[in-house]
């Protein structure tokens, strides 16, 4: 059982794909209340140090470049076992791999561009959170 806070991007590749209302609409309707939410564009810089947990992996050039090249939607959800409940909402890393119905099912092109993120523990769904929201942010 997680804790009752995770955090969320809707990256991208789903905003300009004109994704944002099914999204959240599938956030809402799977019980998440959505307490802090903010349309924004990360630096290179913000998604070097968010994803610098992958700096030395493959794709971390390309993953940087894909999240800085236009906006996103960050915000914080709140639900009893909110981690785990959302990382099964929006399916497998791999869109190829996730399950029928979960987001990135629905709305991801591949492994790279794959529609939105969830965190993966509540430490870093705090971590995440405070990377984008000021406790004034936050409702
Ligand atoms: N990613 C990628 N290539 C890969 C694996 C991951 O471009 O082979 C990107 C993808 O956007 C993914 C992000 O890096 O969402 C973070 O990877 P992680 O393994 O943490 O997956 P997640 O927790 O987002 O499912």
């Amino acid at each position: 059982m997680s804790g009752n806070r995770t955090f969320t991007m809707i990256k991208p590749d789903a905003v300009e794909n004109g994704h944002i209302g099914a999204i959240l609409e599938k956030i809402t309707a799977a019980g998440f209340k959505i307490v802090a939410m903010k349309y924004t564009q990360l630096s290179k810089r913000d998604a070097e140090q968010f994803y610098a947990i992958h700096k030395e992996r493959p794709f971390f050039d390309e993953l940087v470049a894909f999240m800085t090249r236009g906006p996103i939607v960050a915000a914080i959800l709140e639900k009893d076992n909110a981690v785990d409940d959302f990382r099964a909402l929006i399916g497998a890393t791999n869109p190829a791999e996730a399950a029928e119905g979960t987001i990135r099912k629905l709305y991801a092109k591949d492994i790279g561009e794959n529609a939105i993120h969830g965190s993966d523990s509540d430490e870093n769904a705090a971590i995440e959170s405070a990377f984008h929201f000021a406790g004034r942010e936050i409702f």
